[in-house]
């Protein structure tokens, strides 16, 4: 059985924090809202109880979770070598959408890690889930709160659809503030490595930490089979229809002029281009505004697969800023590219 509660995440009630600190002291997993996207949590210091977490997913045991902390102690507690500058750093940077690579303490366990050495931890600029962790007193691991392969859940209706049944607790708090999961970085290596373009930009990034490499990696521009980091190689953010990216915004605005595709073409895109077009729309948002592209992103994937259309067409947007999250997020979500727009009836049958 699982529990819905209605709170407000920027107000949460007492009794919700409450009894969301008590499931995870249990042992249980409650969804949560973070300020990037919906966590699906467990207390971080017990194999047993994050074991339920791979099991709840469908999640590959070696793709690992993110530890999130309310404090520095925790920290502490969670790392070991940690140079005092780098505590110095993560200090500006957190709470906020910024994950970092740690060498972990004998305290987490191999299933959270995957079996590697390091750690993924974060703090969350989000009150409810700086609350919960305080409250619950331990640190919590928290993947995405999707069922692995599935778009990530930005929305508490989706996640209420999506795992029901699966979890003891869900905190059903509406859509979450920035949409996309948070930035990750390594810094154990002699160079500092972007991992995940995420919710914090990376120029804004490197003005604290100095350069950071963008690989292609991370722009979603290459499949491997050795990751760089555990969990890269797996299938992401999926819609159930097949979606396919345009090599640029015009093809997909003349595409959306072929009146006769309208019963099997859906368009995922800006509001510039949805105003004139012919087919059915699900907009984003001006394509001037990244940041409220980055927070419909999921939730159009999602509402691609309640139409009655036979596949979805998305545009590339800018990859300056919050850009490069979400072209790495619509790459991985596609199953291919359309280089013209006459090609697109290549992509129908
Ligand atoms: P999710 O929480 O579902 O957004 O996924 C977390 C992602 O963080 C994983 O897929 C990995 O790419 C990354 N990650 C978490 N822990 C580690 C770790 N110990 N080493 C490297 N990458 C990690
Ligand atoms: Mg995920």
């Amino acid at each position: 059985m699982t529990s819905i509660v209605k709170t407000n995440p920027g107000k949460p009630s007492r009794d919700s924090i409450k009894l969301a600190a008590e499931v995870i002291r249990e042992g249980g997993l409650v969804v949560f809202p973070t300020e990037t996207v919906y966590g699906l949590g467990a207390n971080a210091f017990s194999s047993e109880a994050c074991l339920k977490i791979f099991k709840a997913k469908e999640r590959p045991p070696d793709n690992p979770l993110i530890v999130h902390i309310s404090d520095m102690g925790m920290l502490m507690e969670i790392t070991e070598d940690i140079h005092g500058d780098l505590i110095e750093k993560l200090e500006k940077i957190w709470p906020g959408p910024v994950t970092v690579l740690l060498k972990k303490s004998s305290k987490i366990p191999d299933t959270v890690t995957g079996g590697s050495p390091l750690v993924a931890v974060r703090m969350p600029d989000s009150l409810l889930s700086l609350e919960l962790i305080r409250e619950a007193g331990v640190p919590i691991a928290a993947p995405s709160a999707n069922i692995s392969t599935r778009p990530s859940i930005t929305d508490s209706r989706h996640a209420i659809e999506e795992l029901a049944g699966r979890v003891d607790l869900i905190l059903d708090c509406g859509p979450t503030p920035h949409g996309v999961e948070s930035t990750i970085i390594n810094f154990t290596g002699t160079t500092c490595i972007l991992l995940r373009a995420g919710a914090k930009p990376v120029e804004e990034l490197e003005k604290i930490f100095g350069p950071i490499e963008v690989t292609d990696f991370s722009r979603g521009l290459l499949e491997s089979t050795v990751p760089l980091a555990p969990g890269m190689k797996y299938r992401h953010y999926s819609p159930g229809k097949k979606l396919y990216l345009t090599a640029t915004a015009g093809i997909l605005q003349d595409i959306s002029q072929k009146e006769n595709l309208r019963d099997e073409i859906a368009i995922i895109a800006s509001d510039e281009i949805c105003s004139k077009s012919r087919l059915r729309c699900i907009p984003l948002g001006s394509e001037t505004n990244l940041d409220l592209i980055a927070r419909n992103l999921f939730a159009a994937l999602r509402e691609l697969d309640k139409t009655s259309c036979s596949i979805g067409l998305i545009q590339p947007f800018s990859e300056s800023g919050k850009g490069l999250a979400i072209m790495n997020r619509i790459r991985k979500a596609s199953s291919g590219r359309l280089e013209s727009a006459e090609s697109v009836q290549d992509f129908l049958h």
